[in-house]
């Protein structure tokens, strides 16, 4: 039972906001299409607290020992994997995607935070003795001060984890402004960091739209700005925030494409298909959006894959029986749902509709839109140029190797994209040539690991960092390389050339 009083606030200074909003919006559960609580909107002065507080708390927490911060962060590791399902069923409850996939999003993000247990390491610099006679150099790295992390809807946890455990444990205070759709994780992973004894202030939550967006990339205080949405935010929160001087990464969208040899085992690929099209009803930034079946495949592929998507089941995420749950505002699967018609009308066939996909439980006033497959869709249809982002898996078919490469790189998107086959001299080509940023060979969703670096290429990600990995540690600190002597009997005198190593 959702609680229909369920009010989510901001969370500021170690505890949660007192204050009255002067607006908010509303909470839904996408599976009944009803408003199941409301979520205050921060003001620019809401905004000013929340930097203010983390600003307060910056030089004791970077003060604080890299011994401090890991058994926090270890704490934190603790309580969390705890706290897994109740936070997945949070998350379900606003996002709409079943609780076992909320579950994943949940294990992605504390790999992150394990990964940041790690910091004592991640944060060694170099040493070197005697770079000149009685010389010695060392880099260090440091703490930035206050930093935004800006999430969107679909993962409410693991993208805010992407940013926050790696910030923090790199000596950072840290300001949320997750997703205004499902606000609700964010408030636990607060109470969960209180617990951890984080002190007060290192991590604070804004809730809120454009308003909180716009003070935070305004705010002098805050020194770097994480952002994870749709390109055309992503290029906006990129351009103001470092115009603003500050150190941006900005993740964008997205159009997946999975390529298709001659060669592949096509059971496995229309199960990859399947599994990364519609997992989450298609609403991840590395689902795959395009399948491009190269040479003869084509027909049987979209037949393997018209017969597993009918016994997809799909249902509200918190009933065990569902694989696939519904979309997350009616607004959204509206739009997604177009892109069935707008297809066909740009040249497409429909060789599944899901608009006709049964509902466990019955159609009900929820965000539902059964998995579709659109065939024969190439450049210039709609369904193939725009990042649709719902459960339409698009196929395009072309005759060649080298013109599935030349469809992907002219993609403007460089997320994720898979090659399917047995031939590894073509998978190892397609590794090189293909120009996006995370590859799967086999794999469909190739999601790095929290030590490596997580981002795409083109109008996938603006700025030069990935996210988590060591790319994430480089983002949250700045070097510093410091050269010392220390005076012994070969000190010699005032010398006004540059200093060069004799
Ligand atoms: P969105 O861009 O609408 O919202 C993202 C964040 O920006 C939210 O916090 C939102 O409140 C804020 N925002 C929205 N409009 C704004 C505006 N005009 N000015 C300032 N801030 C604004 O994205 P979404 O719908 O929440 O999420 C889906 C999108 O995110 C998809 O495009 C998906 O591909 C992308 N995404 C990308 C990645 C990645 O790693 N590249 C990961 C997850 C999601």
């Amino acid at each position: 039972m959702t609680d229909p009083a369920k009010h989510v606030s901001h969370w500021i200074g170690g505890q949660p906001w007192a204050g009255a909003a002067e607006r908010h919006g509303d909470i839904y559960d996408p599976a009944t299409g009803e408003v199941t609580g409301t979520v205050d909107f921060a003001s620019a002065a809401v905004v000013d607290d929340a930097v203010a507080s983390a600003a307060k708390a910056f030089p004791g927490w970077r003060a604080a020992s890299l011994a401090r911060r890991a058994s926090v962060l270890f704490a934190f590791r603790e309580l969390l994997a705890k706290r897994t399902d109740e936070l997945a069923a949070l998350i379900s409850a606003e996002h709409g995607k079943v609780a076992g996939d909320a579950a994943g999003e949940v294990a992605r993000g504390l790999e992150v935070v394990e990964f940041a247990c790690g910091i004592p390491h991640l944060l060694k610099g170099g040493f070197s003795e005697n770079v000149s006679t009685g010389v010695d150099a060392y880099s260090i790295r440091q703490p930035l001060g206050v930093v935004a992390g800006i999430t969107p809807f679909n993962f409410p946890a693991m993208v805010p984890m992407w940013m926050f455990p790696l910030a923090i444990a790199c000596g950072n205070t840290f300001v949320l402004k997750p997703s205004e759709k499902d606000p609700s994780a964010s408030l636990l992973l607060a109470r969960l960091w209180a617990e951890a004894g984080l002190p007060d202030g290192v991590f604070n939550v804004v809730q809120g739209d454009k308003v909180a967006v716009d003070a935070l990339l305004g705010h002098p205080d805050v020194r770097a700005v994480s952002f994870v949405g749709s390109t055309p935010i992503a290029r906006y929160v990129y351009e103001t925030g470092t115009r603003a001087g500050k150190r941006v990464q900005a993740l964008g969208g997205a159009k997946n494409h999975m390529v298709v040899l001659p060669d592949a085992d096509l059971d496995l690929a229309a199960d990859a298909a399947v599994s990364a099209g519609f997992g989450s009803a298609g609403e991840r930034c590395m689902a795959v959006s395009v399948l491009v079946a190269v040479g003869q495949v084509g027909d049987e592929l979209v037949a393997k894959i018209t017969e597993r998507v009918a016994r997809l089941r799909v249902g509200p995420g918190a009933d065990e029986r569902s694989e696939m749950g519904p979309l997350v505002t009616g607004a959204h699967r509206d739009k997604v749902a177009s892109y069935l018609d707008s297809g066909v009308a740009d040249g497409a066939t429909l060789a599944v509709d899901g608009r006709a996909h049964p509902i466990i439980g019955g159609e009900s006033e929820g965000f539902w839109l059964g998995p579709s497959v659109l065939d024969h869709v190439a450049p210039g249809n709609s369904a193939y140029d725009d990042e649709i982002f719902g459960p339409v898996l698009s196929v395009a078919r072309v005759d060649t190797y080298a013109e599935a490469v030349e469809l992907v790189n002219n993609s403007p998107y460089g997320n994720g994209t898979a090659v399917f086959t047995n031939d590894g001299g073509a998978a190892r080509r397609f590794v090189s040539e293909i120009q996006v940023g995370m590859v799967g060979v086999n794999v469909p969703i190739p999601v790095p690991m929290a030590f490596y670096s997580f981002g795409g290429w083109k109008n996938s990600l603006f700025g030069d960092t990935h996210m988590h990995g060591t790319e994430g540690v480089h983002f949250y600190t700045r070097g510093k390389v410091v050269t010392s002597r220390w005076l012994d009997p070969s000190h010699g005198g005032v010398n006004l050339g540059f200093p060069v190593n004799a």
